[in-house]
């Protein structure tokens, strides 16, 4: 899928990645070589907290650039005129629908995204954070993104406090640096807070979806509370593929499924 151009999801991306740059800038320049310059943790603190920006960047950029699981259009115009009357109950009983838009059939949890303007599937919602849908095939990458927002605004709030409560011996006594030095930290706080609850919010909402085998779009049109019941391990490997657990946020892993659900263009 080419990438969307909706002004929304383009200016969500550049305030991410400057939230970003500024969090690191704030880290290595006013906290780590300033407050915590003399501290044995230092240098630690620099490769752990780069190491975080980079996973975090990395889940980003694959949720931003992989097709969240476009549904093919068909090469020649479907004629629907009889859809209402001979197919209908066959087509309810599983689950395939018919997309006017995209003038398409389409997968069951398929459904169709105003901005991107296709039919995803297992459409959850469309994010402008990652200016994308979240779909079948970049979930994965959307939650792993959301964990690594929320472990840098922690590791970020935490470096803050100890900042604030270690005496700076080595720091300059200039008052205008000083009052750099704790703007910009106060800055990062209310950033990293503001942030990280957003995230921890959004990420509830999604492993609630997740272990409750019902999308945000679902949820709204009361429609995946009929499911059979599925162990949530299952439910969760849907999402993160098959490898090891241990394996589910490292975003340089490409997804592996069990099964794909079929493309269109392989079933008519
Ligand atoms: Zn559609
Ligand atoms: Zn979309």
């Amino acid at each position: 899928m080419p990438f969307v151009r909706d002004p929304c999801g383009i200016a969500c991306l550049f305030v991410t990645y400057m939230a970003i740059f500024y969090a690191d800038y704030v880290v290595i320049k006013w906290i780590i070589l300033q407050s915590l310059q003399n501290s044995f943790w230092a240098p630690i603190h620099v490769i752990l907290f780069n190491t975080i920006v980079f996973l975090l960047a990395m889940a980003h950029l694959r949720a931003v650039f992989s097709d969240p699981g476009t549904v093919p259009l068909p090469q020649n115009r479907l004629d629907f005129s009889d859809i209402h009357t001979n197919e209908k109950g066959e087509l309810e009983k599983e689950e395939w629908t018919v997309c006017t838009r995209c003038e398409t059939f389409r997968p069951p949890r398929a459904h169709h995204c105003r901005i991107c303007k296709r039919c995803i599937r297992r459409y959850d919602h469309h994010c402008p954070w990652i200016n994308s849908c979240v779909g079948e095939n970049n979930q994965k990458y959307f939650l792993q993104f959301l964990v690594y927002v929320i472990v840098l605004a922690i590791y970020s709030i935490v470096l803050i406090v100890i900042s604030w409560v270690t005496p700076c011996e080595l720091c300059s006594t200039d008052a205008a640096e000083s009052q750099s030095r704790l703007l910009h930290s106060v800055l990062l706080f209310l950033e990293s807070t503001l942030f990280g609850l957003f995230v921890i919010a959004i990420m509830v909402d999604q492993m609630h979806a997740i272990l409750y085998d019902e999308t945000a779009v679902e949820a709204l049109q009361q429609k995946g509370s009929f499911r059979p019941f599925r162990p949530k391990l299952a439910l969760l490997a849907d999402v993160f593929g098959q490898e090891h657990p241990l394996l589910w946020m490292v975003p340089c892993a490409s997804l592996s499924r069990k099964y794909d659900t079929p493309l269109l263009s392989q079933d008519i």
